[in-house]
């Protein structure tokens, strides 16, 4: 597809293709929607096939960053970036500071982020290049670790989509059976063991395991076997696209709600859950702690701010739950559908007050 055809598609603003001949770095940064603030988003590094894969890659995900920030009230926009090459073999200092130029000749129309092969030590070199970087440990507003904060926003949708499906969010007689017990899986069992439910876990790392059946009581189940637990809520806080047709036909769960990016394989996942009647709570909008807490960063507010907006979770997913039963609509495509209003609505605002948004 030709290359502006494809820009236009999801309406992107503005892409940036980057090369620095003596870092031979090779990147784009993506801006999909700026209404609601500078457009955040992580860098990605991937060893792309193609320039055409790393476009669509690019676009697909900082589209889906302004619906992510959209969704939790966020001033922010949706923006990502790729470079192209092996994070192991290609990723030098160098590199990264050239890619920390390119950020700054944007001058904060996009912020980036570590993202799948970069991470905290590599933004420390794109921070000396540029301001117009979050989650670095160097910088005076730093918000550390975010797995607390996206935890604590997933057992809120956990408890949302219970009072949906099960009529009630208290928890104390729920079954549980979680995905991964690594940074937001362990502290979601902490949240839910706190409210009695009863947890089911697994990972592939038994030691990870170990931890989350000593600390809080939890069964312990063989990775492959998670699916096939009979349980109120399938949370997966591993791995994206394990809503799949073979996963599908085992699940013995009410409700999908879980922090893992990703979750469903395609969007026809998500329609095949609707017709199955388990309720899915859209994954970017329960695992929107993490951008919170960002967000933090940048508007300069603590844990504590952050865990209060994280908490809204609980109502953002009832009325995008609302949507979906108005309309006869999966609640991924409910989501959506919250997310554009809301720009919709920002844009008219800005169209109506030209004057003052010049001022
Ligand atoms: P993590 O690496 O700390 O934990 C992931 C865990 O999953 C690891 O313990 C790993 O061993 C386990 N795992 C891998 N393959 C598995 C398998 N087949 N079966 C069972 N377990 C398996 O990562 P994390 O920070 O906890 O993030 C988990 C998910 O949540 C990811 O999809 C991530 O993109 C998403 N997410 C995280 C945050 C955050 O704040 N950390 C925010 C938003 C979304």
């Amino acid at each position: 597809m030709d290359v502006f055809d494809q820009i236009h598609e999801a309406h992107h603003e503005q892409v940036v293709f980057c090369h620095d001949a003596e870092t031979g770095l090779d990147s784009i940064i993506a801006i999909h929607d700026t209404t609601l603030g500078p457009a955040l988003g992580g860098t990605r590094m991937w060893p792309y096939r193609s320039t055409h894969e790393a476009l669509r890659d690019v676009l697909r995900l900082s589209e889906g960053m302004t619906y992510k920030a959209a969704v939790a009230g966020l001033e922010l926009g949706g923006g990502k970036a790729v470079i192209i090459g092996d994070s192991k073999r290609d990723k030098t200092p160098e590199l990264l500071r050239a890619h920390g130029r390119f950020v700054e000749t944007l001058g904060g129309r996009y912020i980036t982020a570590e993202d799948v092969g970069i991470g905290v030590e590599d933004m420390e070199y794109v921070y000396e290049e540029t301001k117009h970087v979050t989650g670095i440990r160097s910088s005076p507003h730093g918000s550390g670790d975010p797995s607390p904060v996206t935890a604590y926003g997933v057992y809120n949708g956990i408890k949302a989509s219970c009072v949906k499906k099960l009529g009630s969010d208290d928890l104390s007689d729920v079954s549980v059976a979680v995905q991964g017990a690594g940074h937001v899986g362990y502290y979601l069992c902490e949240n839910l063991a706190g409210d009695g439910a009863r947890i089911s876990i697994c990972d592939i790392d038994e030691e990870r395991v170990h931890k989350v059946v000593s600390d809080f009581g939890a069964a312990p189940v063989e990775p492959d076997e998670i699916y096939d637990v009979e349980c109120d809520v399938f949370a997966p806080c591993a791995l994206g696209a394990v809503i799949n047709d073979g996963t599908l036909r085992r699940l013995r769960c009410q409700i999908v709600a879980g922090g893992a990016n990703n979750q469903l394989e395609e969007d026809r996942h998500g329609d095949a859950l609707d017709a199955k009647g388990i309720l899915y709570a859209p994954d970017y909008v329960i695992n929107a702690g993490g951008l919170i807490n960002v967000y933090g960063e940048i508007v300069g507010y603590g844990i504590e701010t952050a865990k209060e907006k994280a908490r809204g979770i609980y109502e953002t997913l009832l009325s995008i739950y609302d949507i979906a039963a108005e309309e006869g609509i999966p609640t991924y495509r409910a989501a959506d559908r919250l997310a554009r209003d809301r720009i919709r609505k920002a844009k008219e605002q800005k169209a109506s007050h030209p004057v003052a948004e010049r001022a």
